[in-house]
């Protein structure tokens, strides 16, 4: 029954652990252990013949409530939640990656996503880089070890995008696994899984909170897969906590309103800035000028609440945007109600070589923007008043 509701009403009422009080709400279950009534029923449940809570570490209610949710909202058989993103990104790589194995992934990707691959080869993991939107190239980095790709679309900061049906289809030829992390979308704009991919991530610190509070992840897969990711994670001990959790839950039941509207006024934004005589270009996956953009109509929902743009001049110039905007809060969170203004070339890609920086495009004039809940009118005008200034 459950199967034919919308999405919007699946992140509400797709799953609840009720109990006898009635509550309307998700109970929060902040308990550590939960008794057994006899003997007999401890040793099944410990057995995995009975189903019930023994152990928070292991399962808690509040925390399945929320991972059944998402995989409902990815169409998906089940969910794994842990304590962040980062963790259901190495919950992910350690379920199905051994020593001699190779895994292939995208160069644009998240920074400390790069920093827990390149560890990867401390542990005889195999690694090669490929350029994202180049099928060719995944194609040519296959070996006969390879067991996993690894990317996410569309990328940060420029929004490329890869087909995720088409990297599916050259992956599951060789039986290699496909992993996505889809925290730039989440599942509202976009659902890896029914593209088959094997597996989604995603950092529910971002889009699913929506209000910059907590942290949180999910990986999203079949019930085999994840029942390997789960018997890594309550071992490794990354759980979710119930309070994350719980917070969490109250994030998916609005989720799709917010969604809507940044999406809405990001391309709003993106459009507006695109005509700007202080701008030379915008990245955003829902313009028009997006050269994927066939791609992406096809593959998500909407061009999602992130974009990008070069400002007129160089560093200084994007700087003095950074320094000057009075609603924009420069952070490097994303996904918040509050729109956050970003210089990846001196924060969240400080790292990177400059050469490599400048090769992919992330220049020292360019600046992120995460578009929040604030009215459009009101962004447009903050925007307009520090381009001026340049
Ligand atoms: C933030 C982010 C992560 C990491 O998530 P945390 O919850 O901060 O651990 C991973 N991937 C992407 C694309 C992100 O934006």
């Amino acid at each position: 029954m459950v199967k034919k509701l919308h999405p919007e009403t699946l992140a509400i009422r797709g799953f609840k652990e009720q109990t006898s009080y009635n509550e309307h709400n998700q109970a929060l279950f902040l308990t550590s252990s939960f008794t057994y009534p006899d003997s007999a029923t401890a040793e099944s449940l410990f057995l995995g013949e009975k189903e019930g809570y023994t152990y928070s570490r292991t399962a808690n209610p509040t925390v399945t409530t929320f991972a059944k949710r998402v995989a409902l909202l990815e169409g998906a058989e089940a969910a794994q939640a842990t304590a962040t993103g980062m963790a259901a990104i190495q919950a992910t790589f350690l379920s199905f990656l051994k020593a001699g194995d190779h895994l292939v992934v995208s160069r644009s990707i998240f920074g400390t996503t790069v920093g827990l691959v390149n560890s990867l080869t401390n542990f005889g993991i195999e690694v090669t880089y490929v350029p994202l939107i180049d099928l060719n190239a995944w194609q040519e980095a296959i070996q006969p070890n390879t067991k996993m790709f690894f990317f996410e679309t569309p990328s940060n900061p420029l929004g490329e995008v890869v087909d995720i049906a088409a990297l599916s289809k050259i992956a599951h030829e060789k039986d290699i696994l496909v992993a996505v992390d889809n925290s730039f979308c989440s599942p509202i704009l976009q659902q890896p899984i029914q593209l088959d991919a094997d597996l989604s991530i995603q950092s529910a610190t971002k889009l699913i909170d929506g209000q910059g509070r907590v942290f949180g992840g999910v990986v999203s897969g079949s019930q085999v897969l994840i029942n390997d990711v789960f018997a890594h994670v309550k071992t490794a001990g990354q759980v979710l906590s119930p309070f994350n959790a719980w917070v969490l839950i109250s994030g998916l039941e609005t989720i799709f309103v917010r969604v809507e509207r940044q999406c809405q006024s990001a391309l709003a934004l993106a459009e507006w800035l695109e005509k700007h005589p202080k701008v030379e270009k915008v990245f955003y996956p829902g313009l028009k000028s997006h050269p994927q953009y066939d791609l992406i109509q096809k593959q998500q929902k909407a061009g999602g609440i992130v974009l990008s743009f070069r400002a007129k001049g160089g560093k200084e110039e994007a700087w003095k945007l950074v320094n000057n905007v009075k609603l924009f809060s420069t952070t490097g969170n994303l996904g918040d109600v509050r729109s956050i203004i970003t210089h990846p070339f001196t924060t969240t890609h400080c790292k990177v070589d400059p050469k490599v920086k400048i090769e992919s495009g992330i220049t020292e004039n360019l600046i992120r923007v995460s578009v929040g809940l604030e009215h459009i009118d009101d962004l447009k005008q903050d925007l307009e008043e520090t381009l001026n200034l340049i």
